[in-house]
């Protein structure tokens, strides 16, 4: 027993250093029957180097289910040793982290709604003091870096020497084409802030929906990120959380085949590939400056029905000033010249007037 774990152990090292690390997995763990044939099936494939089972859910809503606690362990120390595949599930309590660490579990994540809360990241950090174990760490559920930062120094301070990031999103307001925006710009800048961590991206909760999982995941492999955490069950119409973006292991391996996945070659390619990339993070810039004008304009037409309601002009010289000043302050902040900000806003702004001045003859 002794050395099944040494040996484990070892295997997780070499997982944590292999590129791309592809961890899948259920969202939630809901039988031994279920969670034994994922991990079975997942292993078959030959392709996945981690299983994950969520054992305890963070639910929105009280009611839906909220996993099925410690007794789904054992099942998940049964798959590891059916398959070899070693477990990650997520942990929010000190009792959670307990438990993981008793039932053998190899790798422990933070989930999104628990990095948002500082208090309940220490409590996690207190408990792994001095606890040999890798731990990913997912972003806070809002779109705030130095949240996402403040968890990793939390767990590192205690000691933790393997830490790992996984973007999944951000939650946003309204509706967008995603569950979790992901707003890729922040994980850039979480990665360039931390250059030798694992950054993996959890395309599931980003997309929320089957369809665009392999979109995002390609665009996650061409920003260069070290693996996927795909959410996988063997009958995903009928998960008991989740069900919209869970596949099953047999799709995983049909999308890993189709993703193009970009090496970061010292050839004499270099040069290209280097370009390539910064290429591809300007059009996800321009991919989401798009979005944003959209989202503008959309409250620019709201702006425009109220206008209508009480009788109001669509231009008012006070408040376009308060516009140019604010952009000219921000502008400057970040870089961009006077003249450009002036352009550009003059552009925004009669795009916006046009929108109202639809709304308001309309
Ligand atoms: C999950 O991975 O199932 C999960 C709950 O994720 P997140 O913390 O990203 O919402
Ligand atoms: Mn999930």
């Amino acid at each position: 027993m002794e050395s099944a774990t040494a040996t484990m152990r070892e295997h997780v090292q070499e997982v944590w250093a292999k590129r791309p690390i592809i961890i899948s997995g259920p969202c939630s763990a809901e039988t031994e029957e279920q969670v034994i044939e994922t991990a079975q099936r997942l292993a078959a494939t030959g392709k996945v180097d981690v299983l994950r089972a969520g054992i305890w859910k963070p639910r929105t809503r009280p009611g839906m289910f909220e996993g099925i606690g410690t007794k789904g362990l054992p099942w998940l120390q049964q798959a590891k040793k059916l398959t070899g595949l070693p477990v990650t599930v997520e942990v929010a309590t000190a009792k959670q982290v307990e438990d993981a660490l008793h039932f053998d579990v190899d790798i422990l994540w933070i989930g999104a709604r628990t990095t948002v809360n500082p208090f309940s990241v220490q409590e996690l950090a207190d408990a792994l003091k001095g606890v040999d174990i890798p731990v990913l760490i997912k972003n806070p559920v809002n779109p705030d870096l130095e949240l996402w930062s403040g968890a990793v120094e939390r767990i590192a301070r205690v000691g933790v020497k393997q830490i790992g990031l996984i973007h999944r999103g951000f939650s946003n307001y309204g509706n967008t084409e995603y569950r979790n925006a992901p707003m890729w710009h922040l994980a850039i800048e979480m990665k360039r802030r931390n250059p030798d961590m694992l950054m993996i991206c959890d395309p599931s909760h980003i997309s929320g929906r089957r369809d665009i999982l392999l979109e995002v995941s390609q665009k996650s492999i061409d920003l260069d990120y070290d693996g996927l955490m795909i959410e996988s069950h063997i009958d995903p119409d009928n998960a008991w959380s989740d069900a919209k973006q869970q596949i099953t292991p047999e799709q995983v391996a049909e999308m890993l085949n189709t993703i193009v996945w970009r090496k970061e070659d010292v050839n004499s390619e270099a040069f290209h590939e280097a370009l390539e990339k910064l290429r591809q993070q300007i059009n996800h810039l321009d991919d989401e400056m798009m979005q944003l004008l959209g989202q503008r304009m959309k409250v620019a037409d709201k702006i425009g029905e109220y206008k209508r309601a009480n009788n109001i002009t669509i231009l008012q010289t006070n408040r376009w000033n308060e516009i140019l000043e604010r952009g000219f302050k921000r502008g400057e902040k970040a870089g961009l010249s006077k003249e450009f900000i002036t352009r550009y806003l003059d552009a925004v702004h009669m795009e916006s007037i046009n929108h109202q001045n639809k709304v308001m003859n309309s």
